[in-house]
């Protein structure tokens, strides 16, 4: 009987689990981003940015929302695609803490 070597099974294993990752990931894209989802909460996301609270996050300014940042991808429609949430769908009238203005690196 030959026997598999140890590095050969964790290989194994881990590219297992990386097809899980991207599995999951690609089954994701293109799924609304919901404010009460953890990802959501981890970057303060909010659909609507005129309910951004402004004392808890002094930096926002009301020129802020989806449609200005950096990380919105392509269309011009209600709900785009954010690469800073894995391609997710959010609301273009939305925001979250990671905002960055377009054209900024
Ligand atoms: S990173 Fe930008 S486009 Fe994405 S949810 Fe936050 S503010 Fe909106």
């Amino acid at each position: 009987m030959k026997l598999v070597p140890r590095r050969a099974i964790l290989l194994a294993l881990g590219l297992v689990a990386t097809i899980g990752s991207a599995r999951r990931a690609a089954a994701a894209v293109g799924k609304l981003l919901e404010e009460g989802e953890p990802l959501a909460r981890s970057i303060g996301y909010v659909a609507n940015a005129r309910t951004v609270d402004p004392v808890a996050n002094p930096g926002f300014k009301r020129s802020q929302t989806c449609t200005t940042c950096a990380f919105i991808k392509f269309g011009t429609g209600k709900q785009r695609a954010c690469s800073a949430v894995a391609d997710r769908l959010v609301e273009s009238a939305g925001w979250c803490k990671l905002w960055k203005i377009r054209g900024s690196k």
